[in-house]
């Protein structure tokens, strides 16, 4: 991927900056958590925000977007991908007479403060619709290529503009619908929403993988291969192979590989957000 040919608009660098409260806060269930979100990745908003209902950012987590250092490629990379989402819905929002409302991105290492509560790096990317905003630890990079065996850089591409898809369902208020639908249903019943929500935030990764290059001309041979073995890689069903004795939840099924895969796919080969109507 060509991504240098791509814009930067600057990121929250929280590196290094620690998780002040982490200590005394959080508990098991922040822990549990953590550890169940690790093999699931993207972990459902929903349940992050019911584990931390309380829990106010109270301004600490307010850090200003800025540059990334100077030959910081990894910030760099994060940087342009997600501008390149804003670059992608602003426009894909106008023609539809709607205004985006643009996502921000947080850096950060080992534990975070986050409208959403405490966020934590063995939680994997995700993103807070209370805050708008999508957290990473770079370091994910490596859990990729190492342990779910999805190297490359179209691979953690995929995975920011996941989490921006969530932003999208979040303005839309598609987030919203479901959340409130939740309330009424079952369990199950609630379960099947959440994986059509993961599956139409892949759909519109595709659909901005399209649209960027579209503009950019920025993907080479094996990119969007790269992106279609992230998704596979991350869902349940492989990730349920890879934890074995690890109990996973309904309530973090994100969707089967194959599923991830073809709406990835469709978003990509349509370039439409109208194509990945995932409730329909
Ligand atoms: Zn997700």
């Amino acid at each position: 991927m060509r991504w240098d040919l791509g814009r930067s608009s600057g990121v929250q660098d929280r590196r290094g900056m620690g998780a002040g409260a982490i200590a005394g806060g959080g508990g098991i269930v922040t822990v549990v958590v953590a550890l169940i979100g690790y093999f699931v990745f993207g972990i459902d908003p929903r349940t992050f925000l019911e584990t931390a209902p309380t829990q106010q950012v109270a301004g600490s987590g307010a850090v200003q977007a800025s540059a990334c250092p100077e030959g910081d490629t990894a910030c760099q990379f994060a940087d342009v991908i997600h501008t390149s989402t804003i670059d992608t819905w602003t426009p894909l929002f106008q023609a539809r007479n709607q205004t985006y409302r643009p996502s921000q991105i947080a850096l950060y290492t080992g534990g975070t403060q986050t409208g959403c509560g405490m966020g934590q790096s063995a939680m994997g990317p995700f993103y807070c619709p209370a805050d708008d905003t999508i957290y990473i630890d770079l370091n994910f990079i490596n859990t990729l290529e190492k342990d779910l065996g999805a190297g490359g850089d179209f691979a953690m591409a995929y995975v920011i503009a996941h989490e921006a898809g969530h932003h999208v369902q979040n303005v839309l208020g598609i987030s919203e619908k479901v959340q409130a639908a939740q309330q009424r249903l079952s369990e199950r019943e609630g379960n099947v929403l959440s994986v059509r929500l993961e599956l139409q935030a892949d759909c519109y990764a595709g659909v901005w993988a399209k649209q960027s290059n579209t503009k950019l001309n920025w993907l080479e041979a094996g990119d969007v291969e790269e992106g279609l073995r992230a998704a596979a890689a991350v869902g349940d069903d492989t990730l349920q192979k890879r934890g074995q004795g690890m109990v996973v939840p309904d309530s973090f099924t994100h969707g089967s590989s194959a599923d991830r895969m073809k709406w990835f796919r469709t978003g990509y080969d349509t370039g439409n957000p109208s194509a990945c109507d995932t409730f329909g």
